[in-house]
C-alpha cells in the first residue's frame, strides 16, 4: 500500500506518548509518512534493561496485528521469532487432552510471540528512521487542549518541558494520562470495569516443555477458573492461571497450593514442578484485569488515544495488542484518505473505530466464559447460552 506522503513531502510533526507495543509501532508508521515524530516514554529504554517487567511474557499475535507489522516491514521477522498455534489443546481434569484446530480448512493460525522481543524490535525499527526521536524517562504530566500544548517531566533531571505538534497521540496504556485529561472535558464518556478474577504467571521450564503437545494454545478449563499455556522459543511455556481473587487469597500455604493443583490441574503439576510452583506462587501477587471503553478517542482536532488507552480489554480473546496494532493500521488508512488532514483524521478515527473497539471489548469478556467453561460443552448448549447473551 502506498502512503500519501510518498507522493508529496510532508512537513508535519507528531508526538506519541508511550513506547509500549502500540506506541512504538505507531511512531514508525507516522515517520514513514514523513512526519517528524517524537516518542515520549516514562520508563527507561527496555532494550537496555536485562529483564523488563511487563504484563504477559508472551502474547498471541493474529492477522489483525500482522497487517500493521507488515506496513512497517517487520511481519516476516516477527513471525520468524514466534511459534505457530494452530488450535487449542484442552486438558480435562483426568489429564486427557483434545485438540481443537482453529481453521482446519485453510490452516490459519495465531502465533505466540515474546512481548519483550516484539517491543524491542519495534523500537529498533523506529530508531532507524531519521524522522524519529526517542525520549525515554519523560512522563506526560499535563495537557492543555485549548493551546494544544502538553507538559512532560524528565524523570531523571526533573526538568519540565512544554511542547506541541500537529498530531498528539496517547498510546500510554490502560491507565492513560492523556485520557485522564480528556475525561475531564464535557461529553467525554468513559467506563472502567475490573473483573473479580486476577491472573498469575507460572512457567513450565525448557527441560519439561517438550512434554506438552507443540503448536497449540493449551487450556485447562475448570468452569470458575482456568489455566492456559503459550509456547516460547526456548522450549519453555508461559502458564497463566486465571481465577477469582478470593480463590487466590484462600490458598495460604504450600500444602493448600499442592493440594489445589493435585485436584484441579493434576497433569500440569509435574510439568511446572512442585518447588517452582511454590516459588512462583508465593513470591508474586495476582494482577488485576480491566476493561475500558470510551465514547470518543479524539479531541480538538489534534489529540487522539489508541491501543489500551482507548480500549483496554480483558485478555481472553488475545486481541488487546492486535486491536491496538489495528488502530495504527486504520490511522494510516485514514491519513491516506484525508491526505494528511490531521483534524479530519482524528474525528474519522473515532467514527470508524469506536463501535468495533467496544465490540472487541465485549467479545473478550464473553470469551472468558467460552474458554473456561463452554469449550467443554456440546455446541447446542453453547447456542442456547448465546441466545441469552
Ligand atoms: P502498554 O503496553 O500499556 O504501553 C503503554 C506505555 O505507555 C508504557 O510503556 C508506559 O510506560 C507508557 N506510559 C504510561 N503513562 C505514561 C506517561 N504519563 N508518560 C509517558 N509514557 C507513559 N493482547 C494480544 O493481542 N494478545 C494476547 O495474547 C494478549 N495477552 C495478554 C495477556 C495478559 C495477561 C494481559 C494483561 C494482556 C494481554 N494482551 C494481549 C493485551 C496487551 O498486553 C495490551 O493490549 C497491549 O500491551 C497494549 O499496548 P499499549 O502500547 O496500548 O499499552
Amino acid at each position: 500500500m502506498r502512503n500519501y506522503q510518498q507522493d508529496r513531502p510532508l512537513t508535519k510533526s507528531a508526538i506519541v506518548i508511550g513506547g509500549g507495543l502500540v506506541g512504538s509501532l505507531c511512531v514508525s508508521l507516522l515517520a514513514q509518512r514523513g512526519y517528524k515524530v517524537t516518542l515520549f516514554e516514562k520508563r527507561g529504554d527496555i532494550r537496555k534493561l536485562e529483564s523488563a517487567n511487563g504484563r504477559s511474557i508472551n502474547l498471541a499475535l493474529s492477522h489483525r496485528g500482522r497487517q500493521a507489522l507488515k506496513l512497517i516491514g517487520i511481519e516476516d521477522e516477527a513471525l520468524s521469532h514466534s511459534i505457530s498455534m494452530k488450535g487449542r489443546l484442552l486438558h480435562n481434569i483426568n489429564g486427557h487432552t483434545k485438540s481443537v484446530i482453529y481453521d482446519p480448512v485453510s490452516n490459519q493460525c495465531i502465533y505466540s510471540i515474546g512481548r519483550n522481543y516484539l517491543n524491542r524490535a519495534l523500537l529498533d525499527v523506529a530508531e532507524k528512521d531519521p524522522n524519529v526521536r526517542l525520549c525515554f524517562h519523560h512522563k506526560l504530566t499535563d495537557v492543555d487542549f485549548q493551546t494544544g500544548f502538553i507538559t512532560l517531566k524528565s524523570i531523571k533531571s526533573g526538568e519540565i518541558l512544554q511542547t506541541t505538534a500537529d498530531l498528539i497521540i496517547g498510546a500510554d496504556g490502560a491507565f492513560s494520562s492523556l485520557r485522564s485529561f480528556m475525561q475531564k472535558t464535557a461529553l467525554f464518556n468513559f467506563s472502567q470495569n475490573f473483573i473479580d478474577h486476577g491472573y498469575l504467571e507460572l512457567c513450565i521450564p525448557p527441560e519439561r516443555g517438550g512434554k506438552l503437545h507443540p503448536n497449540h494454545l493449551h487450556i485447562w478449563p475448570r468452569r470458575e477458573l482456568m489455566m492456559i499455556a503459550l509456547p516460547n522459543l526456548d522450549n519453555s511455556w508461559t502458564v497463566t492461571l486465571f481465577m477469582p481473587f478470593k480463590k487466590f487469597e484462600s490458598i495460604r500455604n504450600s500444602e493448600n497450593l499442592l493440594h489445589f493443583f493435585n485436584d484441579i490441574f493434576p497433569d500440569a503439576l509435574p510439568l511446572i514442578g512442585e518447588t517452582e510452583l511454590k516459588n512462583f506462587y508465593f513470591s508474586n501477587k495476582p494482577s488485576a484485569l480491566v476493561s475500558i471503553k470510551c465514547n470518543r478517542y479524539d479531541m480538538n482536532g489534534k489529540f487522539l488515544i489508541i491501543g489500551d488507552a482507548a480500549h483496554a480489554m480483558v485478555p481472553f480473546y488475545g486481541q488487546g495488542m492486535n486491536a491496538g496494532f489495528e488502530d495504527c493500521f486504520l490511522l494510516n488508512e485514514i491519513l491516506n484518505e484525508t491526505r494528511d488532514d490531521v483534524g479530519r483524521t482524528t474525528v474519522l478515527f473515532t467514527k470508524k473505530r469506536q463501535i468495533e473497539a467496544n465490540a472487541i471489548c465485549d467479545l473478550a469478556m464473553y470469551n472468558y466464559e467460552e474458554m473456561r467453561d463452554l469449550v467443554t460443552k456440546p455446541s447446542f448448549v453453547i447456542r442456547k447460552l448465546l441466545d441469552t447473551y
